[in-house]
């Protein structure tokens, strides 16, 4: 079983956010070099993905050092450039530590649709909607709600009648549209973790000839800090939010998951406790893994006993250790 995630020891940040605009390859290494030398310099962690379309951020660290390191990103892709819509959460002490370094990872796409053709509406077009207007619109009748993220990231938590495509990875959207029947004059709203994948969502579905869609600006992440759980007016999201790093996912209210690990097999959100079949130890598994691996009567808790098991069938092994 992978090591458990060290804890943070003092309140810590973390911020979400990206930017697109267009840099040459130059421009990426000089950008990519700058934001490991400020990293360092600020002790932030996080995964940047860095690219000729701009960049899509999570870094964690102390507010202040945090800030800085943000404002200096901008300031590197652009002079006098400052992020919008930068979504923050709070891991208080005690709580799971993000991420355990800091990487950058230069690809043709900051995400990936597999269309380095399309560009996102201007940040300030109407078609990007604040999580107050979302939450008034979403409620008129008519309304059509699509989820654009992946079935393991649905499964534990969207909007309220939202849509939710039988897709993997982001790439399979265009094609699940294709075969969905919807109706295209419908307004129609969509939503991911963070915006940043509706920005070419959005124009996707404009291609296939939707005529209104709405993003939701800053996604999930931005409509959880504005709407949280169990206050007035009432969230319209149900459930938890997946997220890319050690986390998980975080709860309505933003805060690190309570309910989810990482599944043994597969790194998605689990929450199927279960005693190894070889070794005894306790483990949380994931719906589909405590699925497949149930039917064969043979739940492990990791894949090292998940290997030994199926070589040596009812051949019992040390507990793996935490
Ligand atoms: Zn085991
Ligand atoms: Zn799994």
């Amino acid at each position: 079983m992978k090591p458990a995630v060290p804890r943070v020891k003092e309140r810590t940040e973390a911020q979400t956010f990206y930017h697109f605009l267009t840099l040459s390859a130059d421009d990426v290494r000089r950008v990519e070099a700058g934001l490991h030398q400020d990293a360092k310099e600020l002790g932030i962690v996080g995964l940047i993905i860095l690219g000729t379309e701009g960049l899509n951020a999570t870094a964690s660290g102390p507010s202040r050092e945090l800030q800085l390191f943000v404002e200096r990103a901008g300031e590197l892709l652009s002079p006098g450039f400052r992020f919008l819509n930068i979504k923050s959460s709070w891991i208080e002490p005690g709580e799971k530590l993000p991420f355990l370094e800091f990487v950058v990872k230069v690809r043709p796409e900051i995400v990936t649709l597999k269309r380095t053709d399309l560009l996102p509406h201007d940040p300030n077009s109407p078609t990007h909607l604040s999580p107050a207007d979302w939450h008034e619109q979403l409620q008129a009748p008519g309304a059509v709600i699509i989820d654009t993220r992946n079935t393991y990231e649905s499964v534990i938590g969207t909007f309220r009648g939202a849509l939710t495509p039988e897709i993997e990875e982001f790439s399979e959207f265009p094609e699940w549209l294709d075969k969905t029947p919807l109706d295209k004059s419908a307004p129609t709203y969509i939503f991911c973790t963070g915006g940043i994948r509706c920005e070419k969502a959005i124009r996707s579905l404009e291609e296939k000839g939707f005529e209104k869609v709405y993003q939701l600006d800053g996604g999930i992440l931005n409509y959880i800090n504005q709407f949280p759980k169990n206050e007035k007016p009432e969230s319209l999201w149900d459930g938890e939010c997946f997220v890319f790093d050690n986390r998980i996912a975080v709860d309505g209210n933003g805060r690190a998951s309570q309910k989810y690990t990482a599944c043994p097999h597969c790194g998605q959100p689990a929450q199927h406790a279960v005693f190894c079949v070889r070794c005894d130890s306790p483990a949380t598994l994931c719906d589909s893994c405590y699925e497949t691996q149930a039917t064969r009567d043979a739940l492990t808790c990791s894949k090292n006993c998940a290997h030994h098991w199926s070589v040596s069938p009812g051949k019992k092994g040390h507990p793996q250790v935490l």
